[in-house]
């Protein structure tokens, strides 16, 4: 493991490529607390190429903490389509009342910690970053960056390797300038310490790199804990129609795509017409599980069957239009474009 002689060379380091390297990004060019917060709820497990139009479409929609508290939970289901992890759009919101409630956003990285859907690592990012706290913010870029440059060898998502690497992170802290430091870390395991092949020739921290000198190791390094294996689903979605018309039914409040709006898992009567399958079976993976979906089309002779398929199963009979403005998982959107050309 690289000893901690090394730390001011790597903090002064960072400190200048950073300076040279930082992209431009949105919600840096005009900071705001909203803004950052937003992003880095985004930014949990999404791209920064997908996260950037979306930062910008809730931007639009909703341009403070006011307005979003103030949407409907659709509204914000809706605009997060495509980012996946409807969760955290749901905390987001939750979170936007609180604050709306308080009057004001939280002022220290504890205070941060108490909204719904900021854990650790964002509370972290946001009062470095915003409010100017020293506060080192470890992601999944962190992990990386500070596993290969000190060594540590232990899984980074295990109780020993997370505090190896929290405790480096505290040591290279910027205590002058703590939300540029945290923003170089990553954008350093963003553009530099990549997962596969890192451009350590380009790299700040090379000249004290463990890793930089024992090549072998960055293909090792970090190392995580076994991942459990994914749980198969067989899922069969019917989906009726009668002119212009389609059930949906809103899904339960908790577990898989929670009230987000799909297609009914269920038949219906006799009284339709199959149409068969309408696509072939798609697999479609989420955290631990992995999706196989067969698609069933039904045409019903009238729209009274429709209702009464609807009412079997509590959903509702609406347009493609209207289920077009709903939020939906992504399969059941890929759905909707690919088989039923909407
Ligand atoms: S020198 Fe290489 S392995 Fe070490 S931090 Fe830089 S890019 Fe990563």
């Amino acid at each position: 493991m690289n000893t901690l002689n090394n730390i001011q060379i790597a903090r002064s380091g960072l400190k200048s490529w950073y300076s040279d390297h930082a992209r431009d990004l949105p919600w840096r060019l005009a900071p705001s607390l909203y803004g950052t917060w937003l992003s880095e709820i985004m930014l949990q497990q999404t791209r920064v190429e997908t996260g950037i139009p979306k930062w910008h479409l809730f931007m639009d929609l909703f341009p403070t903490v006011d307005d979003l508290s103030r949407a409907s939970e659709d509204e914000v289901l809706k605009a997060w389509e495509g980012l996946g992890y409807y969760r955290r759009a749901r905390y987001l919101h939750k979170a936007a009342k609180i604050v709306n409630e308080t009057g004001e956003f939280p002022k220290s990285h504890a205070a941060w910690l108490t909204l719904p859907g900021v854990g650790p690592y964002t509370a972290a990012a946001i009062a470095s970053i915003g409010l100017g706290e020293a506060v080192a913010a470890v992601d999944g870029n962190v992990q990386r960056v500070v596993a290969r440059w000190a060594g540590i060898s232990d899984p980074v998502d295990g109780k020993k390797g997370a505090k190896e690497v929290q405790e480096v992170a505290d040591a290279w802290l910027d205590h002058n300038a703590p939300g540029n430091h945290n923003q170089a870390v990553m954008e350093l395991g963003a553009l530099v310490c990549a997962p596969r092949n890192p451009l350590c020739d380009r790299c700040p921290l090379s000249s004290s790199c463990v890793s930089a000198f024992q090549r072998e190791m960055w293909g090792v390094l970090p190392t995580k804990k076994p991942k459990k294996k994914a749980i198969r689903w067989e899922l069969t979605w019917h989906i009726a129609r009668f002119q212009n018309f389609t059930v949906t039914i809103q899904r339960p409040e908790t577990g898989v795509w929670a009230k987000l709006w799909a297609f009914p898992e269920t038949p219906p009567s006799k009284d339709f017409h199959s149409l068969g399958e309408l696509m072939k079976p798609v697999t479609h993976l989420l955290t631990h599980r992995k999706i196989e979906a067969t698609i069933q089309g039904w045409e019903a002779p009238d729209k009274d069957t429709m209702e009464s398929f609807a009412a079997h199963v509590g959903g509702e009979v609406i347009t493609w239009e209207e289920l077009g403005q709903r939020a939906m998982p992504r399969l059941a959107t890929k759905i909707f474009s690919d088989a039923l050309g909407q």
